[in-house]
């Protein structure tokens, strides 16, 4: 077929019905995980104030200078594609006083973000986010059930060796002496660095850390450590969520390097592993977010929260051999000679769906053996004929597709037949 004078935009793509079925097993495994733990739903606008994204995410991060779908619109006004969906979630909050509500206020999300990123194998410029948000609690015993949140999702659709990358990254009382001790590590290798880290030295000392470049990791491994800063509330928090883990046999890695991207982070950072395609790699991370509140002009209001990225699970779960989950097909497919057989059917099909049974008609007027194509192709339980001789009798002929037979049912015993 002729492709057409469109083609999708670069980085984007259809979710086609194929796919479908890896998609709603995913949804399932969110709505049954979001009841557990007791979220509910927020739904957010797609796009929101650019302001908010910049206050937000942070000035120095890739997100705001580099990712984000930024436009005026028709009133001139700076509007962006969401690229992520805390500071949306914590804007709603505060504009919708949900601070009244019991705390910590337990939220999530479902849906598309959007960043202007290189396309790559399973990275797309539109993309589904699952996104878990707890506000208004700094209890670290709330980390750990966020954390236990992500991992118990990716436990429950099969990922293998699950384990947790966590860090502390201080707090407004004690980052500032670490930022101090770490600018002045990096000042002294200043020519030896990225040009990439001589400008975060400026805008963004903690994602020194986080470079991936070649050349920056001597420097990185024996770089100054958070730990050593933290003041004692981080440190008690940081020790008793370790507890927490410990307590429930939770694998973990302390990673001092690990500071995440955006800049709203407080105290506990975390990465969920797992042994996806190929390697063991990080899956899903989040953390605790206590200033972001402040900096949108809402009241002190702590927060912890996770994304996890839906089209990388559904990839992995295509890639399982085993699951090989297969699309919806109707239990009955009816086939029909002439009009009065095709009343019939039709008749016939409003019982079923009303009794709670898939049923789909050969449409258009075409032969028994064109009918009975489609009704192969569609996969059906049964095919039911309704041809002249069933006309006039008042039954169907129903061929059970996978043994091969069939049997004559009246008219009046088919939701049964077909039910049981
Ligand atoms: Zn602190
Ligand atoms: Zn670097």
């Amino acid at each position: 077929m002729a492709k057409g004078l469109f083609q999708s935009p670069k980085g984007v793509r259809d979710i086609l019905p194929e796919d479908q079925v890896y998609w709603r097993r995913v949804e399932d495994a969110i709505r049954k995980i979001v009841d557990l733990y007791g979220y509910e739903r927020l739904d957010l606008p797609v796009f929101e104030d650019t302001g908010l994204f910049r206050r937000g995410v942070g000035e120095a991060t890739d997100i705001v200078e580099k990712e984000m779908y930024t436009f005026k619109d028709k009133g001139d006004k700076s509007i962006t594609l969401r690229p992520e969906f805390t500071a949306g979630v914590m804007r709603s909050f505060i504009q919708n006083s949900m601070d009244q509500l019991p705390k910590p206020t337990k939220l999530y999300n479902i849906g598309q973000v959007f960043r202007y990123e290189r396309p790559q194998a399973g990275r797309f410029r539109q993309f589904y986010q699952f996104n878990v948000e707890a506000l208004g609690e700094v209890d670290p015993a709330l980390d750990f059930e966020i954390m236990s949140m992500a991992y118990h999702l990716y436990d429950e659709l099969g990922f293998e060796n699950l384990s947790f990358q966590i860090n502390s990254i201080g707090c407004p009382h004690c980052r500032p002496g670490f930022h101090e001790q770490l600018t002045s590590y990096y000042k002294q290798r200043f020519n030896d660095i990225c040009t990439d880290c001589q400008t975060r030295l400026d805008k963004n000392p903690l994602r020194l850390l986080d470079c991936k470049r070649e050349q920056c990791q001597p420097i990185i491994e024996v770089a100054p450590s958070m730990a050593d800063c933290l003041c004692d509330e981080c440190r008690d928090h940081f020790k008793t969520l370790r507890r927490y883990l410990d307590d429930a046999g939770r694998l973990y890695t302390v990673n001092h390097r690990m500071v995440r991207g955006l800049d709203y982070y407080t105290k506990t950072v975390f990465e969920v592993w797992a042994q996806g395609i190929g390697a063991q790699n990080a899956v899903c991370g989040g953390g605790r977010y206590d200033g972001l509140s402040e900096i949108l002009g809402g009241k002190p209001m702590p927060g912890i929260g996770f994304a996890a990225g839906i089209d990388r699970i559904v990839m992995s779960l295509q890639a399982q051999d085993h699951l090989k989950l297969s699309r919806p097909a109707p239990q009955a497919f009816f086939v029909t000679q002439g009009a009065g057989a095709k009343e019939q059917a039709v008749r016939l099909i409003i019982e079923l769906r009303n009794a709670g049974i898939s049923a789909m008609l050969a449409f258009g007027d075409r032969s028994f053996k064109a009918q009975f194509k489609e009704a192969d192709k569609r996969r059906t339980r049964f095919t039911i004929v309704i041809g002249e001789g069933e006309l006039e009798g008042q039954y169907v002929t129903v061929k059970n597709m996978s043994e091969s037979s069939q049997e004559n049912v009246p008219w009046s015993e088919l939701v049964e037949y077909i039910g049981k």
